[in-house]
């Protein structure tokens, strides 16, 4: 008989940590703590197994679950000598869900599974605390009803509310004994009429019940979702922990917390929490009554209190990871209910991965493969300008770091559909729920007037990397109107209005602040430096301005892997000299157009190697089909008649005789170099002068000409023949500077004959851009009708264009290497197109041995931490 059960107790356990996969992180977890000792209640986990066998067979559990669910209960109830459901001092039972990756929010959880009023009356007489039994009973109702019946939470929470007002206090905490046993009666009639039904009694139905309705969580629509947007794949399923209940409601002496080993926030080494005296789990998260501080706990329990720390220390020590744990207090005595590895803003995982490793707990290269370096993202991404005049309406909890701006919305529907007309949003709530996840995805941030810094906004926001203020409990937030106020001040926001949050400081402006862009930093930096000690590929950016080269070569470019000349060609002092040059009917009215054009490109080019100082620059000569730069309106079409001598209607001829059915397959690349050899050249005499400038000037320069869109080895042949020629004519007039002639790789038969065109080119720059839009027949500019369909429907597991196609494109790839190679052994081979900066990528790049990456300047971090990660499994 297969095993669906595994038990966890008092210093043993069936399972430990390395069994994510079957119990779920939760449930491994569990039975890790259960073994190393520490304080857990005992319980057991149904396996993910369970749950994916119950969805293969239509909804139907596998033969022997229950008998195995019966003998686990039957071991807990001698273990304990307490009865489930029965007895004065029963045993009661909570059901958690938990998948092998963590999911917040989004399954399910039921406390206190076991009472009914006989039971009750018992636990009352044994403990003399009718308040605190009566609080479990109709916590009880609420989670049943809510997640096994699907009775919304508001009916119940209405019905408390309107207790309160009635008893004329604030809290829940403050309700007598008497009141909460109505509450009770008030809920147990609240389930009858929504479910038409009974509450069940028999403890056992409860159960069973309880666990199914987890099993179905696994389904539902914000389960899909949440895994939809975090890429989860592959899981069996979710498990389900049955543990013994213990009590954080039993009075003044009990209590629940949440905290973290370290700072999830700014990865410093404190230890950073929240508790509540006298309550139960859910209320820690739910916003309702405003958790304190971990550091207040040793003021109220001392001995719990240094139990707490000492379980911190235990258990980072043993995972050598940030924990992110639970623990439960009941009569002054401490017990853990929970831990996983704690989610953290990028910042975070980067300060937190580097200390560690300068504490000794981890190497270097431990710390390198712990940064996700797609997270690296976050901190490349603006932040307010400190200079900016902010003048804050309020003041949050800076719950996720990060500047957000944004038109206020109220719904997470509204952000999702504001987000998808164009706008730029911020969702505003007084808290989030799992149902709100679409909409925090689609929302620039998010803002919430309940709720601690481990609320559902708190937590899933800094998992996103979205920034967030959470608990502004200034702002008065009418949801139905749309309008918010702030207590203390008449300021007020509505719908649509501009709002800008800044989730480093917790500040809520109202406006557009000016935000400015990021600056590296700190332990960044330090581990950054390690990733450079450590990889063997280069990175270099994609950059064609001076600007741009120096803010890549602050992100640690080692060169340009790309500079795009035909942007260069945009400027208002430019464009008309292009037209001309496009627009004349010979090479003399050619010539004459690019005479205007060499002098600016020149110092287009002496700024950039200026700017690189000394590191290599490859240039790429005109790529795009002419008629990108033609004018396409009367008026400028008049201009260039005027400029030319010409009439409006020959200028019109002569665009119109230059469109194209499919310009990106027509008059474009090398094939403009062939037919019109002296836009080249002059490109190149401008290289060259402007190498020789540099150099003279006392600046190193390593230019590198790079020749688009090469489909055959004879065109390349041709192009390289000429360059030569250009800058040997240059060097005559004053002196020689060392460069080199290569060409892109992103025409499929250039990859397929790339020991042919390896002839003609010191080096190779794989444009997968070009080469994966032609591998797939996909046009660059028309896939977004399709595209996400299919990597919906999973016809293609990801964007191509996003994330290189390593069984298709990447073997034009790898062959496009091993050939040239073959060719030319010394032969230097990159890539520039979009997946230069894809983490993914970058390790398929890295396998089939690439010299260099190159990527956007912003991407630069992303990818020196990605080719390092890439060079340490090699060992793996
Ligand atoms: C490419 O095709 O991958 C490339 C880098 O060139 P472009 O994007 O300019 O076509
Ligand atoms: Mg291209």
């Amino acid at each position: 008989m297969q095993r669906y059960v595994y038990a966890f107790g008092k210093g043993t356990a069936d399972g430990n940590s390395s069994m994510k996969e079957i119990l779920g992180g939760k449930g491994a977890n569990l039975a890790e703590m259960a073994r190393i000792g520490l304080p857990v209640p005992p319980g057991f986990t149904i396996s993910t197994e369970v749950c994916r066998d119950f969805y293969a067979n239509n909804r139907n559990y596998p033969d022997g679950v229950w008998e195995q669910v019966d003998e686990a209960l039957a071991a807990l109830e001698s273990q304990s000598g307490k009865s489930f459901g029965a007895g004065k001092s029963p045993l009661l039972l909570s059901v958690r869900s938990g998948a092998a990756i963590s999911m917040p929010g989004m399954m399910d959880t039921v406390l206190n599974l076991g009472l009914n009023p006989e039971v009750a009356e018992g636990l009352i007489e044994t403990t003399g605390n009718a308040r605190f039994v009566w609080d479990l009973y109709r916590r009880l109702i609420n989670m049943f009803g809510d997640v096994v019946m699907g009775v919304d939470h508001s009916h119940f929470e209405a019905a408390l509310d309107r207790a309160k007002e009635e008893a004329g206090v604030d809290l829940d905490t403050e309700l007598s004994a008497e009141q909460l046993k109505a509450v009770t009666a008030r809920y147990l009639e609240i389930y009858s009429e929504h479910t038409g039904e009974e509450f069940p009694t028999d403890p056992r139905d409860q159960l069973k019940k309880a666990i199914d309705a987890v099993f179905q969580s696994w389904e539902t629509e914000r389960a899909v979702t949440y895994r939809k947007i975090h890429k989860i794949t592959g899981l069996l399923g979710t498990a389900v922990n049955v543990q013994t209940m213990v009590y954080g409601n039993m009075g003044e002496t009990s209590g629940t917390g949440v905290a973290f080993t370290r700072d999830p926030s700014t990865g410093e080494n404190v230890f950073y929490g929240e508790f509540l005296m006298n309550a139960q789990g859910e209320d820690v998260v739910a916003g309702i009554r405003t958790p304190r501080p971990i550091s207040e706990l040793g003021g109220e329990l001392e001995g719990c209190n240094r139990e707490l720390l000492e379980v911190r220390d235990i258990l980072e020590k043993h995972y050598k990871e940030v924990q992110d744990l639970e623990f439960t207090i009941e009569n002054g005595t401490f017990y853990i209910l929970q831990t996983r590895t704690g989610k953290r803003t990028a910042f975070a995982a980067v300060r937190i991965a580097v200390e560690m490793a300068e504490e000794g707990m981890i190497d270097k290269n431990e710390a390198l493969m712990r940064v996700d370096p797609a997270q690296l993202d976050q901190l490349l991404h603006p932040m307010f300008d400190p200079k900016a005049d902010r003048s804050p309406i309020a003041q949050g909890l800076a719950a996720s770091p990060g500047a957000a701006v944004g038109r206020a919305v109220f719904t997470a529907d509204d952000a999702e559909e504001w987000v998808a007309k164009g706008e730029k949003v911020l969702l505003v709530r007084a808290e989030t729920s799992p149902e709100d996840i679409g909409g925090m995805h689609a929302a620039n941030g998010i803002l919430t007037s309940r709720g601690g810094m481990t609320s559902h906004a708190a937590v899933v926001a800094r998992g996103m990397g979205k920034p967030c203020v959470a608990g502004c409990g200034m702002l008065q937030i009418d949801g139905a109107a749309k309008v918010v106020r702030v207590d203390g001040s008449d300021a007020t926001f509505a719908e649509g209005d501009w709002v800008s949050i800044d989730g480093s400081s917790g500040e809520v402006m109202i406006g557009k602040v000016p935000t400015i862009a990021p600056q590296l930093g700190g332990a960044v930096e330090t581990l950054l430096g390690w990733a450079d000690e450590v990889r063997r590929m280069k990175v270099r950016t994609n950059a064609d301005t001076p600007e741009d080269s120096v803010r890549a070569r602050s992100f640690g470019a080692q060169g340009i892997g790309l500079c795009r000349t035909e942007h260069m060609f945009f400027g208002d002092d430019r464009i008309p000299a292009v037209r001309e040059m496009i627009l004349a009917n010979d090479e003399t009215g050619r010539r004459r157009a690019l005479e205007t054009l060499l002098p600016m490109q020149r110092s287009d080019f002496e700024g950039i190697f200026t700017a690189m100082g000394g590191l290599p620059v490859t240039i790429r000569l005109l790529d795009p089909p002419l008629h990108e730069f033609l004018p396409h309106d009367d008026e400028a079409q008049q201009e260039m008649a005027d400029r030319m001598g010409l009439t409006l209607a020959q200028v019109k001829d002569k665009v119109e005789s230059l469109s194209e059915f499919n310009p990106m397959l027509g008059h474009r690349g090398c094939r403009l170099g062939i037919t019109y050899p002296e836009i080249y050249d002059m490109q190149v005499r401008a290289i060259g002068e402007a190498a020789v400038n540099a150099t003279k000037a006392g600046v190193k320069v390593l230019p590198e000409i790079m020749i688009p869109l090469i489909g055959t080895d004879v065109e390349l042949g041709i192009l390289r023949e000429r360059a030569v020629a250009v800058m040997e004519a240059v060097f005559a007039e004053s002196q020689t500077v060392d460069y080199m002639v290569g060409t892109m790789i992103e025409i499929p038969r250039a990859a397929l004959t790339a020991d042919a065109v390896a002839k003609y080119a010191d080096f190779f720059s794989f444009g997968t851009n070009d080469l994966t839009q032609m591998a797939f027949g996909y046009s660059r500019d028309d896939s977004g009708s399709f595209l996400p369909f299919y990597v919906e429907q999973k016809i293609l597991v990801e964007d191509p264009f996003v994330s290189l196609d390593i069984v298709g494109v990447g073997q034009l790839v790898r062959m496009g290497v091993e050939l040239g190679r073959k060719t030319r052994p010394n032969l230097k081979v990159g890539i520039c197109g979009e997946h230069g900066g894809d983490p993914a990528s970058i390790q398929f790049c890295h396998e089939v041995g690439l010299d260099y990456v190159s990527c956007s300047p912003f991407r630069v971090p992303i990818a020196r931490l990605a080719a390092a990660q890439a060079t340490l499994r090699d060992d793996l």
